[in-house]
């Protein structure tokens, strides 16, 4: 008879500054059958289900969920959503054993009013199913917890920023299920978990520079090492008012002594090169950053990418502050752009929903901070409807044009993460001269197109300036908000297996 793995999905990084509350409207869900036929490239879940259907396993798929990080969970949803999920496991046992569980998780999930997201599943699969072994695929943004670490088996964590690794992800952590489960009693492994109080930018953690450079390739050599199963450099999420915050090294491996050694090296690593962290492109406040790039893409050949990083919806922001395109549009050389500029976009439900059917009639529009009412203020303007599409992604998208801008407005809360948004909406951002999004660092096809890249410092609730961030549960002493403080990674291991 085939061992029996129970798999299920939650995932989400929620921004404790962003006063959306993420709930029913955003989280897609799929459930058993569904579950297992979403497969999609570049994805943790769809690594886990390869993986373990290809090594011989049955798969109880319990169901899937994501969004586009925003502002924290919604109770009544979340704790539904944790229930249907051991409902999910209670009814596999009555058909037979679960051998296994195998999950993917973000690691900085906090719903309102509860607190952590993934600690208290993870502590409710294992008291349903003890000596069951569990693992599971996080995020590389992810903030571990006592209660996570008390109840999981082995981590493993995307090593890519942007993340482009996450279906390897996925695999490593089904690959560690199915170590445990070779013999013919389970065999866990040991883990070691180092805290750094550490707290980074999401923007300047990008592996493709100093220090992520080398510290990521310290941690695949150690994972490299006989015996490590898997190893994580865990870069915490700076935009929660979390009193779990703080960065950390995670090793999965064979012996105890050698995920202990593993970890406390690259700790002191990780925190031996903290004054490092920094942009990879140029990074300028809003005024200064509209000024070079609308200098620069009157003569660019290829399109100046704008970054409106203080609101980054992919990293938990409301996506509807407005600082940066009321400047652009306050810009008279806005005007003098050879094609309209490029804006992805604003989340504004009813603005998106007042573009449908009106395709190439002029309107006048209110639109964005109507979720964060605090860093700025709304636009009035009259445009054109120059495109609308009913479902991008779950969302109906408009394609807004006033002020030699065409602006993206969108129904739900969605990342601008790929230039085919712009081209289902009738646009070729390669041949804008200006683009703007809500991004942080851009996605490798943005990144593609862009000839100049600027990292726009602007307001919102992933403010780039953590200094400036209203903390009041934050553990101090915390980097960079303190500067000097001893650390001893001794200190903070925690081991067990
Ligand atoms: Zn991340």
């Amino acid at each position: 008879m085939k061992k029996r793995v129970f798999v299920a999905g939650l995932v989400h990084e929620s921004d404790s500054f962003n006063p959306i509350t993420a709930g029913e409207r955003d989280f897609p869900v799929f459930r058993g059958e569904a579950m297992l036929r979403r497969r999609v490239d570049n994805d943790a879940a769809t690594g886990i289900l390869d993986t373990l259907e290809a090594q011989g396993y049955e798969v109880i798929p319990a169901l899937f969920t994501h969004a586009v990080p925003n502002g924290l969970v919604d109770r009544e949803f979340y704790l539904q959503i944790k229930d249907e999920i051991l409902t999910a496991a209670k009814a596999a046992l009555r058909e037979g054993p679960i051998h296994a569980v195998t999950l993917e998780l973000h690691g900085s999930m906090t719903v309102r009013d509860f607190g952590e997201a993934e600690g208290p599943l993870l502590e409710e699969l294992r008291s349903l199913l003890p000596g069951v072994p569990i693992f599971a695929a996080l995020d590389m943004h992810a903030t571990m917890t006592p209660r996570m670490f008390e109840n999981c088996d082995g981590f493993a964590a995307f090593q890519q920023a942007p993340h482009t690794d996450q279906r390897e992800t996925g695999i490593k952590a089904a690959q560690m299920t199915v170590a445990a489960l070779e013999g013919n009693a389970p065999r866990l492994p040991a883990m070691a978990w180092v805290k750094v109080p550490l707290l980074v930018a999401g923007e300047q953690s990008a592996t493709d520079v100093e220090p992520m450079v080398s510290l990521i390739r310290e941690v695949r050599a150690s994972e490299k090492k006989p015996g490590v199963l898997a190893a994580s450099c865990l870069m915490g999420y700076p935009w929660c008012d979390n009193p779990d915050s703080a960065a950390g090294i995670l090793v999965v491996a064979r012996d105890r002594a050698l995920a202990q050694a593993e970890a406390l090296r690259l700790a002191a690593l990780l925190w031996e090169r903290r004054h490092d962290f920094s942009f990879q492109t140029e990074a300028y406040s809003e005024e200064e950053a509209v000024d070079l790039a609308l200098a620069a893409a009157l003569t660019a050949e290829k399109p100046v990418y704008l970054s409106d990083s203080g609101d980054n919806p992919t990293g938990g922001s409301s996506s509807d502050c407005t600082g940066l395109l009321s400047r652009l549009l306050a810009d008279e050389r806005t005007r003098r752009l050879p094609t309209p500029a490029l804006f992805g976009g604003i989340y504004d439900p009813d603005a998106a929903l007042a573009c449908r059917g009106r395709v190439g009639q002029a309107l006048t529009l209110t639109f964005g901070a109507k979720f964060d009412r605090k860093t700025s203020r709304p636009i009035t303007a009259t445009g054109v409807v120059m495109g609308f599409v009913e479902d991008w992604e779950g969302s109906a998208v408009a394609l807004f044009r006033t002020g030699n801008v065409d602006i993206v407005l969108a129904e739900k809360h969605i990342g601008y993460v790929t230039p085919a948004l712009f081209t289902a909406l009738g646009r070729d951002a390669a041949r804008a001269q200006l683009v703007a999004v809500k991004l942080g660092y851009l996605t490798p096809g943005h990144a593609a197109l862009a000839g100049r890249a600027i990292l726009c410092l602007s307001g919102g609730s992933t403010n780039e300036d953590l200094k400036s961030l209203p903390y009041e549960r934050l553990p101090r002493p915390m980097f960079p908000l303190d500067r000097d403080f001893p650390y001893d990674p001794g200190e903070h291991l925690s081991l067990k297996g």
